[in-house]
């Protein structure tokens, strides 16, 4: 189970990395990539949930400068920033990406 799982998460952050969060398959990506990291007890990728670009280097380091520059318009940096860490930040015009894994 967990081999495959983690089959799963390279082929998903694969996809993610060729598609972006822009299109309905980076986005299924994104939800499989935090789902099988939070069950392998991996540390999620930090991935702009508006755009999709990845942050590379010491987690979020340097999400403030990016969403200042591209999506404060979208949602202030200030209020966006809580939803973002909690993995709860909706994109605009777009549905939620609940936890695959999570119980009802
Ligand atoms: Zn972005």
């Amino acid at each position: 189970m967990k081999r495959e799982l983690e089959r799963i998460l390279i082929h998903a952050r694969k996809i993610l990395r060729i598609a972006g969060t822009a299109t309905e398959e980076g986005r299924s990506a994104l939800q499989i990539e935090r789902s099988v990291s939070r069950v392998l007890g991996r540390e999620e990728q930090c991935i702009c949930p508006e755009c999709g670009y990845r942050f590379r280097g010491n987690g979020w380091d340097g999400i403030d400068a990016h969403w200042r520059a591209k999506h404060e318009s979208v949602m202030p940096y200030s209020k966006a920033w809580p939803l973002i860490k909690a993995g709860s930040y909706r994109p605009s015009g777009k549905s939620t990406l609940p936890d695959l894994f999570a119980e009802e």
